[in-house]
């Protein structure tokens, strides 16, 4: 006997059970069923660190869901042949999802809609991950914005949908639709096997919608008044660390906002932070290929080097610039690392050792657990001056002054390099500048204990300089 209809939920990067359009149309309809696809575009687009958190976050949904009886289905394979064995096996009458924007995404996303509508099933996609569909905000001549400081002026003049409420739990529903087909989070091995190298993730992170909600109550009550002026400071800890609860869609841009205005704060420097994020899905949408491609077409002819030691040193926070070293431990560690340090270690790679922007950005989405297609590439693309809105590439940042003005005295840099916890705060940023005998008084021995400057930042920015001059007269 054919069991009852139900609606499906299709869960990808919108885990959560609040301001979920999706979930609050399926439910509208009635039984509900809920499932995550393991499928290859999901797997290309999640990093080693994504898929720690992806195994915690999916046990934490699974959790939230069945406290409002809604099975939750794993399985593994093409998007589409999984959805239709559920859709078959379930009398599934209507499917809902809600929308990414990165090319594979889509193309994947519109190929299945058109499938389910011809075999008679509703489908209905709603947005959950931003403020603005990435095609709402226009220009007064119908463009896109190219210029963040435009495009947000637009988002900020305009007003987001409020953030949906967390469907009822009905009592008709108190026994749910049995499932036998589910795979188990063991089976995907999302997890490190040997080494296990995830322990500085899980003491540092609570992957779910409720470690989400507590980041944001965190945050707003202890870190924003000092955001502002503090949030370039990388020992400080003024930021919100909501990134990686973004990108999994554990919270979403229109809660954030809506518990801003909820508490009447003023939070102008922060949201346009998040505006940032809206900014890099826009262009994401705009430019499908800016993971790989130049946005500035003259950036294809840079004559980047191929520098396979300098990567690894870079990625081993190994290169003798501590600020730079910092900021890799810390994302080798935590799945993390500070904005500031971001640009700054980011800058280090395509400016001082000439290695392709493409390269770090492929470090990045496999460290990061935050690891976003749209802020990433469109991050490295900033940095490597290639990108929307960019800094000039001629603007390279010296990782010593940089240090200096951002980390005075060494906070960052004591936390994440302990060979350097006893430098004195005058060197700590150069330790190749201090005497022998202050070294020794440190502990420290250079090309021993930590490297000496794998290259002189003076003789690499001339050599970035004069890179970027041939593609100058390439592009004239
Ligand atoms: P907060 O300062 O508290 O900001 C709040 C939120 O706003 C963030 O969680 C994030 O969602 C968004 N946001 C903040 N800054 C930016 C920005 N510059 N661009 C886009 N969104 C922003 N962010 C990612 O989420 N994923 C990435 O893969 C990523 N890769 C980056 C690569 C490079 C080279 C650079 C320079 C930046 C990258 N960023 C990325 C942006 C930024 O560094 C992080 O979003 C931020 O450090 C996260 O920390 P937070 O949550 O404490 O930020």
């Amino acid at each position: 006997m054919p069991s009852s209809p139900c609606s499906l939920i299709w869960f990808r990067q919108d885990l959560r059970l609040t301001d979920n359009p999706a979930l609050l149309a399926a439910r509208q309809e009635g039984a509900v069923m809920a499932v995550f696809i393991l499928d290859p575009v999901t797997e290309r687009g999640t990093g080693a660190a994504g898929r720690w958190w992806l195994h915690h976050s999916l046990r934490a949904l699974s959790t939230d869901l069945a406290r409002h009886n809604i099975p939750l289905i794993l399985v593994r394979g093409g998007a589409l042949d999984r959805l239709f064995d559920i859709v078959h096996a379930h009398n599934i009458t209507a499917v809902h999802w809600n929308r990414l924007y990165d090319p594979a995404s889509i193309e994947r996303d519109t190929a299945i809609k058109s499938a389910l509508k011809e075999a008679g099933v509703a489908v209905q996609s709603h947005n959950a991950a931003l403020l603005f569909e990435p095609w709402v905000p226009k220009t007064r001549t119908g463009g896109a914005y190219k210029v963040f400081s435009r495009f947000w002026k637009h988002c900020r003049n305009d007003r987001p949908a409020p953030p949906a409420p967390c469907p009822k739990v009905r009592a008709q529903d108190s026994a749910p639709v049995p499932v036998t087909e589910s795979e188990t989070l063991q089976d995907w091995a999302l997890l490190p096997g040997a080494p296990d190298w995830s322990g500085g993730l899980s003491a540092t992170w609570r992957p779910g919608e409720a470690g989400a909600w507590q980041r944001l109550e965190t945050f707003l009550e202890a870190r924003l008044a000092d955001y502002a002026e503090g949030r370039d400071f990388p020992g400080r800890q003024t930021t919100s660390c909501l990134s990686p609860h973004l990108r999994f869609g554990e919270i979403g841009p229109r809660q954030i906002l809506g518990e801003i205005n909820r508490r009447g704060l003023s939070a102008d420097k922060f949201l346009s932070e998040i505006g940032w994020r809206e900014f890099a899905h826009n262009l994401l949408y705009q430019h499908p290929a800016l993971d790989s491609v130049p946005m500035k077409p003259e950036y294809d002819t840079f004559p980047w080097i191929d520098d396979r030691q300098g990567l690894l040193a870079w990625q081993q926070g190994l290169t003798g610039y501590p600020i730079v070293d910092a900021g890799m431990r810390e994302l080798w560690h935590t799945g993390y690392m500070h904005n500031r340090v971001r640009m700054i270690t980011a800058s280090f790679l395509v400016k001082d050792l000439l290695v392709a922007w493409q390269q770090g950005a492929a470090w990045f989405a496999d460290t990061l657990v935050d690891a976003d297609a749209a802020n990433n590439a469109a991050g490295w693309q900033w940095v490597a001056g290639c990108g929307a809105d960019a800094a000039p590439y001629f603007r390279i940042f010296n990782p010593v002054s940089q240090g200096e003005k951002f980390d005075p005295g060494g906070l960052y840099v004591r936390r994440w390099i302990p060979e350097l916890a006893q430098v004195p705060d005058q060197y700590i940023h150069q330790p190749w500048t201090a005497p022998d005998p202050v070294l020794r008084d440190a502990g420290l021995t250079l090309g021993g204990t930590y490297p000496r400057p794998i290259v002189d930042h003076k003789t690499a920015r001339d050599r970035a300089l004069n890179a970027l001059k041939c593609i100058k007269k390439t592009a004239s």
